[in-house]
């Protein structure tokens, strides 16, 4: 056995084995040692192996789906390696035989079918990255649900698209992309290198059309040589890992970035549109407008909220449906909520990983697709009458499924009693002698205690013995004695009881398997049956699904319109942006929950022609600035995904790319300090914007010495007004950029007002058009609880500050006026002003804005040293 581990182990390197034996998964070696770390599991040893114990543990199969939940989730591939035929069958092969056994499946982050190990509400996105000569594609698949998508990409966007799908796998060629790398890392997902012949284009093709049945990819589009590459590589993957069972696919869709509305990743990040800054569902944009009540809509809405379009056609389509929506009756919505997930179900019987209940998710489905159709009225917008076409069709399908199934079945095949009676009359037959033969031994057991005169006696069943005959001990010696010796047979003695059969009961029993095994015999032929009726047509029922999920969305999107108040929003080709009563649905239901309105705010950002709209937006901290700047993103993304928008009005000339820079966070783990990100990010703005670009700019330049960052930052600002012409929104603590708005004639200045009361400020958090005349930064810290010692230092020397700024005094005579150290406690021994020591004149040399971690670290142990 430890012969044949070793040799289905080796092919399996890079994934634990579970290896069958009986009701067990078993591992061996470092996969023991690493699985019984990973799920907390004892560690045990099993026989020895050149003369050194084999460490081993075991999950019992009943129990796995958790336990590779666990595994996946900890980063590991499971390798499943199944017994291929009974112990008998072995048997009869030569007495020393060991039973078959291959892996059957290998189970990584981006080929998960189960509902245990995916989440329902989202996508599990398997992605390939492949490279021909200059030219790059991302193929893309759900194998839980059939969606199979490819795109042509310049290189410098593969970043942009992969933050977007937020894939569980990633494959790659032997060479990583720093890009690919990078985003990976972010997202937590260790990239899966494949080998080059995986992307061979030429053998991709036939791959792909071999799994579809067609003679040429072109019956599908023109693709590009890299674009089959990937899709043959995760093609390729897919049979790796499913042991050639290929998943349901739809033929693939051809993508193009350029009909979507482009977002970077760390645009994405910081919109935080549907995962919030600490990685979760919870504060994104997605968790607060999701009122889908099914899971292929709830995935539909992650899919539209990551992917906004710029087809103007598409968004007034999708503005339409919700509009509809809002008038529809509520029958459709409490019929969608009994929609089970079809895409999933679908998926399972198409690998043959199937059971009961996915037959019966079916048949609830396409039902409740019945009831949506007839209570759909006769006008329906354009996308809607699509997917109204696509609920229908499915009558056969269903009433056979109608017929065959119980209401509610049991999960597995095996354990039968999912056909309902009247489907198949031998079935019902051999049902009626099994449940007959029941009830044949109840009568036995009442005429073996009159034979016996024995009350206690009972008939009972077992795994081991099947059924027998069980008395205590006591009334056992009578029966093992003439006469009753001659009937009862003795087949077990336990502690208290001691066991019988007669020839009778053993018939019985054999008429009673025979019946019950054929039943079950019986039941997975039908299964099959209609499992291959389910997949004739898979690709209609894939339709339905989708015409399911678009309802749900429309109808949730509509419920989210109608109870936050939200608008249609005016979507045409001018570069208007005009925002009147815009509001943040994330801060906004934060805030509700603490009883705290919202103040609402307009944005103009109206491009005249193909001139640049920038507002440059000065207040305190706190005020608002950066919910006002996030806010009129998020509108632009929601009101081209086709929502209806936070807003009393609003008219947006479609957007092509949105870039934000929001707040400065340091990538320590790439090493490079928050002023380093932040100017690679405004690199990668400066150099990307078009004129349909809108760019979110927050407090740019913030990370280096006060003249260098205004320098930056107004530099910054000419050429997205001179060269990108952009709409924008700028928010600048430098209030000397405020007279930008005089010279160049698309910018203008707006602040977010606050009042001044007894030294306090009050934020109002109204925008409004002006300056700021403060930034009020001494009371936000008073706000904060800095001592109060140190509030009123910082008075003395803001006003000591100002003041020599109107009369022109120079920093450095200020400074030396001001009296030291007032609010310390006064100095023991007052040193002299003495030379600054050593450590001191290597601290004066060292800017930590410009070192690395590692620098850094160096840096202290240097200074430590000089101690
Ligand atoms: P800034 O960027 O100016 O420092 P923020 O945008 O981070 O300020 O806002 C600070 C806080 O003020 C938010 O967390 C929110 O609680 C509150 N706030 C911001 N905008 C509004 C608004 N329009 N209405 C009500 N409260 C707001």
């Amino acid at each position: 056995m430890m012969e044949q581990y070793l040799e289905i182990k080796a092919h399996h390197p890079n994934a634990l084995l579970f290896y069958r034996m009986g009701d067990f998964y078993e591992m061996f070696f470092d996969d023991a040692a690493a699985a019984a770390e990973a799920l907390d599991i004892a560690l045990t040893k099993r026989g020895k192996h050149e003369g050194d114990d084999i460490p081993m543990c075991g999950v019992p199969v009943h129990a796995a789906e958790g336990y590779l939940l666990t595994l996946i989730r900890k980063g590991f591939r499971v390798a499943v390696c199944e017994q291929l035929e009974s112990p008998a069958e072995a048997k009869k092969r030569g007495s020393k035989s060991v039973v078959r056994r291959d892996v059957v499946r290998l189970v990584t982050p981006g080929t998960l079918t189960e509902d245990s190990l995916l989440e329902a509400r989202r996508h599990n996105y398997l992605v390939a990255v492949a490279q021909v000569r200059d030219a790059w594609a991302l193929a893309w698949a759900d194998i839980s649900t059939g969606a199979f998508q490819v795109m042509s990409l310049a290189q410098a966007r593969i970043g942009a698209e992969l933050a977007r799908l937020a894939p569980a796998e990633v494959l790659v060629t032997e060479t990583v992309d720093e890009q690919v790398g990078a985003v990976c890392e972010d997202m937590g997902v260790t990239p899966t290198v494949l080998g080059r012949a995986s992307f061979d284009s030429t053998a991709a093709e036939g791959r792909i059309c071999a799994l579809f049945g067609v003679q040429t990819l072109e019956a599908f589009a023109q693709f590009s040589r890299a674009e089959v590459s990937a899709m043959g590589a995760l093609v390729d993957y897919l049979d790796i890992t499913q042991k050639g069972k290929l998943p349901l696919l739809q033929p693939p869709r051809q993508d193009h970035a350029s009909r979507l509305l482009q977002i970077d990743a760390a645009t994405r990040r910081n919109l935080e549109l549907t995962h919030s800054l600490q990685g979760g569902r919870a504060g994104s944009l997605l968790s607060v407008i999701d009122r889908t009540v099914t899971a292929a809509g709830a995935r539909l809405l992650e899919r539209r909220l990551s992917s906004p379009s710029r087809d103007l056609g598409l968004i007034r389509a999708r503005h339409d449906a919700v509009d509809w929506a809002l008038q529809a009756p509520a029958v459709l919505r409490e019929a969608l909520r009994k929609v089970p997930d079809l895409d999933r179900a679908l998926s399972r019987l198409g690998l043959d990983r199937g059971g009961p209940r996915d037959l019966t998710a079916l048949r609830n489905g396409l039902d409740q697709a019945e009831v949506l159709a007839g209570s759909l009225g006769p006008d329906l917008p354009d996308l809607l009458g699509q997917a109204g076409q696509a609920l229908r069709g499915h009558e056969n399908l269903l009433a056979l499924l109608d017929q065959a199934l119980v209401a509610e079945p049991p999960l597995l095949v095996r354990d039968g009693g999912f056909v309902a009676p009247g489907f198949d009359a031998e079935l019902d037959e051999m049902r009626q002698l099994r449940d007959e033969g029941r009830g044949v031994i109840a009568r036995m057991q009442a005429d073996y205690v009159a034979q016996t005169g024995v009350q206690s006696l009972k008939i009972k069943h077992n795994n081991v013995l099947g059924y027998f005959i069980e008395t205590t001990a006591t009334h056992a010696e009578k029966m093992m004695s003439p006469p009753l010796s001659e009937v009862f047979i003795h087949r077990q003695t336990t502690a208290n009881q001691v066991r019988f059969t007669t020839v009778e009961l053993s018939e019985m029993e054999t008429r009673i398997l025979n019946a019950g095994g054929r039943a079950i015999e019986i039941e997975k032929r039908i299964f099959e049956e209609l499992r291959q009726a389910v997949l004739a047509v898979a690709p209609a029922l894939s339709q339905t699904a989708l015409a399911l999920a678009e309802f749900d969305l429309a109808l949730a999107l509509a419920d989210l319109a109608r109870g936050q108040d939200w608008c249609r929003p005016r979507v045409d080709d001018s570069r208007a942006f005009d925002i009147q009563g815009g509001r943040h649905p994330v801060v906004e239901a934060a805030l509700a929950k603490q009883g705290v309105p919202f103040i609402a705010n307009d944005c103009a950002l109206n491009g005249d022609g193909d001139a640049a709209a920038i507002q440059l937006l000065t207040g305190p901290n706190m005020a608002g600035k950066s919910t006002f700047l996030r806010q009129n993103a998020l509108i632009a993304v929601l009101a081209q995904m086709g929502s209806f928008v936070p807003a009393k009005a609003a008219h947006i000339g479609v957007v092509s790319q949105i870039f934000s820079r929001v707040g400065a966070s340091d990538d320590l783990a790439r090493g490079r300090s928050t002023f380093m990100v932040e100017m690679v990010e405004t690199a990668a703005i400066l150099n990307q914007a078009d004129s349909h670009a809108l760019v979110i700019l927050d407090e740019i330049g913030r990370g280096t010495a006060t003249w260098d960052g205004l320098s930056i930052a107004w530099a910054t600002l000419e050429h997205l007004h001179d060269v990108n012409r952009v709409r924008g929104l700028f928010a600048t603590h430098y209030h000397e950029l405020t007279q930008l708005a005089g010279k160049l004639p698309g910018v203008g200045n707006s602040t977010v007002a606050v009042r001044e009361w007894e030294g306090d400020v009050i934020f109002l958090h109204e925008v409004r058009p002006g300056a700021a005349d403060r930034s009020y930064g001494v009371q936000v810290a008073q706000l904060a609880g800095l001592p109060q010692a140190v509030i009123a230092r910082a008075r003395t020397v803001l006003d000591a500050l100002e003041k020599g700024d109107r009369d022109r005094t120079s920093p450095k005579a200020l400074i030396d006026d001001l009296p030291l150290f007032a609010a310390a406690p006064p100095p023991v021994a007052s040193p002299a002003r003495a030379k600054p020591s050593e450590v001191e004149a290597r601290l004066d040399d060292l800017h930590p804005d410009e070192m690395t971690p590692r620098e850094a670290l160096q840096a202290l142990y240097d200074l430590k040293a000089l101690k």
